[in-house]
């Protein structure tokens, strides 16, 4: 993704940036930028695909960035890296936001609340798909639901079924869930750009009274999504999360909740 940051940098001007791997489908930087000017404040935003998640944390802290969000694949592995974890952080093993202070790096977690304010159930069937971070989010996000998960590495849905309150169930049985489930969450990168013509689930499992919820939010319609649409179902974008997310990071950073329907206007 291209876009154009006109910024003033001097000595003072504060540094974000994103730590992930990929990070190119990233809508962050377009978004942070744009409030960082909307808000006139002297910081930049930018993103870095990094296979050392330990020395680029090192390095932010080193040249007193003020913070960063994490991606795929790192949100549990940097876990490790900091001094201090928030409360979603520490309950679902899994950060997404780095606050640097003085000197320490503090951990959060802004995927749960964004998951809350996208979908919003409650004593509902949930099949999540994924065992990632994103996937743990999901499963204390949804804690008052019927969860349960699928991953392609079987053993890891297992460790979200010791973790959570959840059942985990091996891929092959998809078909059957699907008929039990009310709730569908797609927390796996599969759809993402740019392979957006793949999806997990077959088109024909789809029926209109399930909701669909899928985490990917480039394109703003996946595969996914749109398959759900087809048959009726009513679907999510991942962009809701997403916006949500990024405000609350946005918060932590500078004190300031923009506004959701202004900040969705840069990005959709
Ligand atoms: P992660 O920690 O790397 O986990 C990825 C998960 O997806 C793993 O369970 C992995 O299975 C599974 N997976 C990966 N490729 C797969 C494939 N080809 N087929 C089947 N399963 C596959 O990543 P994450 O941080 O949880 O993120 C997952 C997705 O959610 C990403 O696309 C991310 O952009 C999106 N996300 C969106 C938002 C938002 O604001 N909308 C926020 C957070 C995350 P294995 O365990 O078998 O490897």
């Amino acid at each position: 993704m291209q876009f154009w940051v006109i910024a003033v940098i001097d000595s003072e001007t504060k540094l974000l940036c994103l730590l992930g791997n990929p990070v190119a489908h990233s809508k962050s930087p377009l978004l942070h930028n744009a409030l960082i000017k909307r808000h006139n404040l002297n910081l930049v935003y930018l993103m870095f695909r990094t296979s050392n998640l330990d020395e680029a944390l090192s390095g932010l802290k080193a040249i007193n960035f003020l913070g960063a969000n994490i991606t795929i694949p790192y949100k549990s592995e940097a876990m490790k890296f900091l001094d201090r974890i928030d409360g979603d952080g520490k309950a679902c093993g899994a950060i997404n936001t780095v606050l640097n202070k003085k000197g320490k790096l503090y951990g959060f977690n802004t995927d749960v609340y964004g998951i809350r304010k996208s979908l919003n159930v409650r004593k509902r069937k949930v099949l999540v798909m994924g065992a990632g971070g994103a996937a743990r989010a999901a499963c204390l996000a949804l804690k008052d639901n019927e969860v349960v998960v699928v991953n392609r590495n079987y053993s890891r849905a297992c460790r979200l079924e010791k973790d959570f309150c959840c059942r985990a169930e091996p891929f092959k049985n998809l078909g059957a869930i699907m008929k039990k489930s009310d709730v569908v969450v797609n927390a796996t990168p599969v759809g993402m750009f740019p392979h957006c013509d793949a999806s997990l689930i077959p088109k024909r499992l789809f029926e209109k009274n399930h909701v669909v919820f899928d985490m990917v939010y480039n394109p703003v319609k996946t595969k996914l999504v749109r398959d759900a649409e087809s048959c009726g179902a009513r679907t999510i974008s991942g962009i809701e999360m997403f916006l949500h997310q990024a405000t609350k990071s946005f918060e932590i950073w500078t004190g300031i909740m923009p506004e959701i329907e202004s900040a969705r206007k840069v990005i959709v």
